[in-house]
């Protein structure tokens, strides 16, 4: 009987447990390690945290779906790992320590909010709200209504949406939530009351930390550089690239750009999204030495397969540099998915400022990505119980991204912003175009269409992750 552990119940882990638990519950061990009793369905924080979701839409308990699956489930936070005693150490949420063994280990722990990489940034220690957690968006909401109430007393304020850090990904989270302030403040009649900025380390508008898009109409190349400022134009939000935060005081944002000048933006009202770092878990050998430099890399993040090193040129050309199995190359019973990994590199041009400060997007892992490796990991660890080899793989730059931000949650006069990219990481080689991607199935559109799509896919992914009936039919 084999011994299969996850670490974290988000996208990768839940959709990797469906899978196990499925295949191998009855017959094998299936444990699932997460800190909280609930799965929380992310990309609908944006709603919770402008006040157009309850929180309580946005979850579901975990334990219940474990139970259909023959699942065990540890409420806990992982903090070490004994690669060589293959034991995964947790602290327990009801109290004490607990030695969890395994014969296969799934790191699926999502990101880090590294808050203190940014002095001042955060709703616990700082000045700005987040919505990268329930708890978050729940803060944001409550200060986003008190700012309303000041507005509704006549006064104008000054709202800053963007990242708070030069290494932040998840601009595509980030600019969904200016866009439905913009739609809240229209439908409050406040919007003249608020001066609406975007901030952010991306090279480019639209960039979002994958290189942006580009799709080909009436023969023609139109950037998703050109898409994000048409929709800026019209909602009248101010907006700032090449940037990177490096502080935050009450009211005031700290940040150096391309150039090297450093500069300051007033806020009211900011939510800025921080770095994302690994897991950071110690990992330890038999004899106790601590051995995180063959796991880890040093954002805590898990190494795979991957080929890490390359210089970034050379790196968008090498397809094979993006991993395929997730598989720590050293413990090959260890593999990462989801944000957890150790990505090669930026897909955004990097960029390093005159005073040496690297201002770069760091490459987003979606949702649809994270569901996917979650999916190829777990079919792997399915073939290595039961026929001793793998048989599955996907690169990021084989991968489908559909990225739908919602400008409004209305299904009557909402709209959305509907981008789909493929491959996610441009493979030049595969397409040998500038963009390294496929023109003809690369889209975005703009429209009611999408903000449909977006309300549908939050009840699918909640029947989906819930194990319900039809679930392995709903692509990841
Ligand atoms: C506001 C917002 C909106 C977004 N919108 C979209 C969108 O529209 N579409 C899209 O595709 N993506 C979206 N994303 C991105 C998407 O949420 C992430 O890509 C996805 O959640 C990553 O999945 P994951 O499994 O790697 O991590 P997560 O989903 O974050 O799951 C990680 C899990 O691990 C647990 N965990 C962490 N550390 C430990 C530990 N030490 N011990 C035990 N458990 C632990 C956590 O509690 C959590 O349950 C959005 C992100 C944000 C923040």
């Amino acid at each position: 009987m084999a011994k299969v552990v996850l670490i974290g119940a988000g996208f990768a882990g839940q959709t990797a447990a469906l899978y196990l638990g499925k295949a191998l519950g009855k017959d094998h061990d299936i444990t699932v390690i997460n800190k909280y009793d609930i799965f929380g369905y992310t990309p609908s924080w944006v709603w919770v945290g402008v006040g157009q979701m309850a929180p309580e839409k946005t979850v579901f308990k975990l334990k219940p779906v474990y139970d259909k699956f023959h699942i065990r489930f540890v409420q806990g936070t992982a903090k070490s790992v004994y690669v060589d005693d293959q034991y995964v150490l947790v602290d327990k949420a009801d109290g004490g320590e607990e030695q969890v063994p395994y014969d296969y280990l799934i790191i699926a722990t999502g990101a880090r909010l590294n808050f203190a990489g940014t002095p001042g940034l955060g709703p616990h220690d700082g000045y700005t709200t987040s919505i990268c957690s329930l708890p978050h968006a729940v803060d944001a909401r409550d200060k986003f209504f008190q700012l309303m109430e000041r507005m509704e007393k006549g006064e104008k304020v000054k709202i800053v949406v963007g990242t708070g850090h030069p290494g932040s990904t998840c601009q595509g989270a980030a600019f969904e939530y200016i866009t439905n302030i913009h739609k809240v403040l229209l439908k409050r009649g406040l919007r003249d009351k608020a001066d609406l900025m975007w901030l952010s380390n991306e090279p480019a508008l639209g960039d979002f930390g994958v290189r942006g898009v580009h799709i080909k109409r009436h023969g023609k190349l139109i950037g998703s550089d050109e898409f994000i400022r048409a929709i800026f134009d019209l909602y009248d939000i101010r907006w700032q690239v090449q940037t990177g935060v490096r502080k935050v005081e009450p009211g005031k944002i700290y940040w150096e750009n391309y150039e090297g000048v450093e500069g300051e933006t007033e806020f009211d009202y900011a939510m800025l999204i921080p770095q994302f770092l690994g897991p950071g878990f110690t990992y330890y050998d038999k004899d106790g030495n601590d051995v995180t430099s063959k796991l880890a890399n040093k954002g805590g993040f898990v190494l795979v397969d991957a080929i890490y090193g390359l210089p970034w040129d050379e790196m968008a050309h090498r397809p094979e540099a993006w991993p395929a199995v997730y598989q720590n190359p050293t413990y090959k019973n260890i593999f990462a998915a989801g944000i957890a990994f150790a990505p090669p590199g930026p897909i955004s041009r990097p960029f390093t400022n005159p005073n040496g400060l690297s201002i770069t997007a760091a490459p987003p892992r979606t949702g649809m990505i994270s569901g996917i490796i979650g999916r190829v990991v777990a079919l792997n660890i399915i073939d290595l119980i039961k026929r001793g080899r793998m048989t599955h793989s996907e690169r990021m730059t084989e991968m489908f991204a559909a990225c739908i931000a919602s400008m409004g949650d209305s299904l009557w006069d909402g709209s959305a912003a509907t981008i789909v990219i493929y491959p996610v990481v441009p493979d030049h080689r595969t397409y040998p175009n500038e963009e390294g991607r496929d023109l003809f199935v690369t889209d975005m559109e703009m429209g009611l269409a999408g903000a449909w799509m977006k309300r549908m896919i939050h009840s699918t992914f909640m029947h989906k992750l819930q194990g319900r009936i039809g679930w392995q039919l709903i692509p990841e």
